[in-house]
């Protein structure tokens, strides 16, 4: 065996703290270390040439460099081994930045002590390594994007107009996530339907897009590559081919409900095409309020009398869909803060406390002429509600109530500018393009900040404004004074359904519940699961743009991932020793990755191993009582030396 031996200075990164000479005299010593070397900077093309001569005159068969994470320059090593003729499994790295300059840069000599160990660790396990082949699978060019709001429907543009099959599951009767229900947005001032609705258009006239509404995914298996997926599509009740939009129904339809779309501020009919820009534009029945669908028999069923077209159709059942996909994106977005949790606040009890999200509403209408209720003159924000508050277990920062404040209070000055309007917050944080600018024009537009966060609302008896009572933080002045409305500025929380697709898809969430992404800064759209996406809110607060930019990363990584037409996989997977597999089914059980299934050969039980699944965990080799499973790259031999050496 002929191991060489290149211990990295990392710019000073680590030869600041750790003495690499020291390290590198240390591991010449070590057996069937034939060549040590150390250099500024082995990722450079001039250290990886070093590999490379050296590989071919000193006829190396083993490489280990100590620098800094593999996560980082693992590829980079495994690279230049491969270009020198090397199988790239036989390299090791031992983390001497990260696990030793890094944290113990107050103790240097301990520093150099570990490097010794940790380079040395490595070199142990590169004596057992075995060269490994890379696997490829096929991969087809199929998504399915669950989410139809701004980010998803983004993907879903993206993904088909670059040739790619898009299966787009939206939950609600129609497309357009919380967008559609926004007056404008920020700091532009677009008109927020005007901007959206083309978009929405694109996505239902698509050849390539798989348009399902009104549907959830019920289940989904399989991995990378084969992802098997079933939709449900729930009962419509009207014939979407049939139906012509002419209102005919809805306008004899007997039954109101508060309509979702209006935040309950206006209501529908049991029969009703969602908003007015809705895609598909076609109506529904809504069965839990529908007097023929709840009662039976021949109750009502005016809509049916009426409607030309004969689109309605009362036998309409839920229907299951099943397709197959190679890759999935997760657009399932955010839902706002219930402000009745924040008893505080009074909201649903005192009738001049809003939320921002029915705010949005008014102006929409107000845009239109339509005023749906008086506002008064004094208006007051309050920032902050479901964000930042340790109370509520809701520490972080929702990122565009600061935002969509200011817009809306300019919006309301405008509209008249008698009008007194005040905003209550925390901190204004303004982070974004023309953010700050905007803020300020609040300000010159005679919108007042005020440092505060009120503890508590109370409503005048008699005259139903809202009484608030603060300190402003900056001037230490008690504030108490009446608002005619007082708007919640609510922030942004996990969507409900995100559990149940968290499970579906062994997805990970942070602490905050929204879904995690494998990494903040290198991996923002990715997730631990092969081919699984994220765009937009599903994965944390952020404003439209934010979602948008998500959305097409996410539809860009699937593209680079399916465009090859193979998938190749790392080596690194269990493997079952036949012979002495017990087929117990131990090891089935706790694969967290479903990996594992017993099948019969040669007439007896045994494991198998599904390669696409397997995340190499470890967990079925720590369980297996007959010691049958073995991890390629990291076999028990190799962790025991490698114990051994450590503990020397
Ligand atoms: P969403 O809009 O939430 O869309 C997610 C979609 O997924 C929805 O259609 C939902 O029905 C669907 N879905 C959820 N679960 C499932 C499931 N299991 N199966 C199928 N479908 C599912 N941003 C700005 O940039 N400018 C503004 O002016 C602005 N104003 C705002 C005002 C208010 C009051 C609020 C609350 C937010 C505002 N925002 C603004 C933020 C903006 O709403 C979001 O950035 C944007 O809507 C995020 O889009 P999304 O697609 O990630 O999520
Ligand atoms: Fe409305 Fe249902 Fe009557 Fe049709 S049958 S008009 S949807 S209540
Ligand atoms: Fe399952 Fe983990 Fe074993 Fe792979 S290593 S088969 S993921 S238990």
């Amino acid at each position: 065996m002929r191991i060489g031996v290149y211990v990295c200075h990392c710019g000073g990164n680590i030869s600041e703290v750790v003495e690499v000479q020291e390290v590198a005299e240390f591991t010449r010593k070590q057996p069937d270390v034939v060549l040590v070397r150390d250099f500024h900077h082995m990722c450079s093309d001039l250290g990886q040439q070093l590999i490379l001569d050296d590989i071919a005159k000193e006829k190396l068969d083993r490489i280990v460099v100590a620098a800094c994470s593999p996560q980082f320059q693992g590829s980079t090593f495994m690279r230049t081994a491969e270009s020198a003729g090397m199988n790239p499994y036989l390299i090791e790295m031992a983390n001497i930045r990260e696990h030793c300059s890094w944290p113990h840069f107050d103790f240097p000599e301990d520093a150099t002590v570990k490097a010794k160990y940790l380079t040395n660790i490595s070199i142990t396990k590169a004596r057992l390594d075995e060269p490994l082949e890379k696997k490829s699978l096929p991969l087809g060019k199929r998504v399915l994007v669950i989410g139809a709001g701004i980010a998803g429907i983004q993907a879903s543009l993206d993904l088909a107009d670059a040739g790619f099959e898009v299966y787009l599951v939206e939950k609600e009767p129609s497309i357009g996530g919380k967008m559609a229900k926004l007056s404008r947005t920020f700091p532009t001032e677009d008109c927020s339907a005007c901007i959206l609705s083309p978009k929405m258009a694109d996505v239902g006239n698509h050849p390539n897009i798989n348009l399902y509404t009104y549907s959830e995914v019920k289940d989904i298996s399989g991995f990378l590559g084969n992802f098997e997926v079933t939709v449900t599509k729930k009962p419509r009740y009207v014939d979407k081919n049939k139906c012509v939009a002419c209102g005919e129904c809805e306008e004899k339809c007997p039954v109101k409900v508060p309509d979702e779309f209006e935040e309950g501020l206006t209501t529908r009919k049991a029969i009703y095409i969602p908003f007015n820009f809705a895609v598909p534009y076609k109506n529904l029945i809504d069965d839990k309020v529908c007097l023929r669908l709840t009662k039976g028999g021949e109750t009502c069923g005016l809509c049916q009398k009426v409607c030309a077209a004969e689109a309605i159709n009362f036998n309409d059942q839920a229907e299951e869909i099943k397709f197959t996909v190679d890759t999935i994106i997760v657009a399932t977005g955010y839902d706002t803060y219930d402000a009745r949790e924040k008893k505080v606040y009074g909201y649903g009890k005192y009738k001049n406390v809003i939320t921002a999200l029915e705010m949005e509403r008014f102006l929409a209408h107000a845009a239109e002429g339509e005023a749906l209720r008086d506002l008064g003159k004094r208006i007051a924000f309050i920032q902050c509600v479901g964000s930042r508050d340790e109370q509520i277990g809701r520490e972080y920062c929702s990122r565009v109530c600061c935002m969509y404040a200011a817009k809306l209070a300019q919006l309301l000055k405008r509209s008249d500018p008698k009008k007194d309007i005040y905003i209550f917050y925390t901190d204004m944080r303004t982070y974004g393009k023309g953010f700050e600018e905007y803020y300020k024009r609040a300000q010159r537009e005679g919108v007042k900040f005020i440092r505060g966060r009120p503890a508590e609302l109370m409503e005048n008896p008699e005259t139903q404004k809202v009484i608030l009572k603060t300190e402003d933080t900056l001037t230490r002045q008690l504030i108490e004074t009446e608002f005619d409305t007082v708007v919640l500025s609510v922030g942004m929380q996990p969507n409900s359904g995100a559990e149940q697709i968290a499970s579906q898809l062994r997805l990970a969430r942070g602490t905050d519940g929204f879904f995690q992404e494998a990494h903040p800064k290198f991996k923002p759209v990715d997730t631990l699961s092969d081919g699984i996406f994220l765009a937009g809110t599903a994965q944390g607060p952020k404003d439209i743009p934010d979602s948008v930019a998500q959305g097409s990363a996410a539809a860009a990584r699937a593209m680079a991932l399916m465009n090859p037409g193979e998938y190749v996989t790392e080596p690194f997977v269990s493997a079952v020793n036949e012979d002495l597999c017990a087929g117990c089914g131990l090891c089935v059980a706790l694969c967290p990755y479903d990996a594992l299934e017993l099948v019969e050969k040669d007439g007896k039980k045994i494991s198998q191993v599904n390669v696409s699944l397997c995340k190499c965990c470890g967990s079925c080799v720590a369980t297996c009582p007959a010691g049958a499973m073995e991890q390629k790259g990291f076999l028990t031999a190799q962790m025991i030396s490698m114990v051994e050496t450590a503990l020397e």
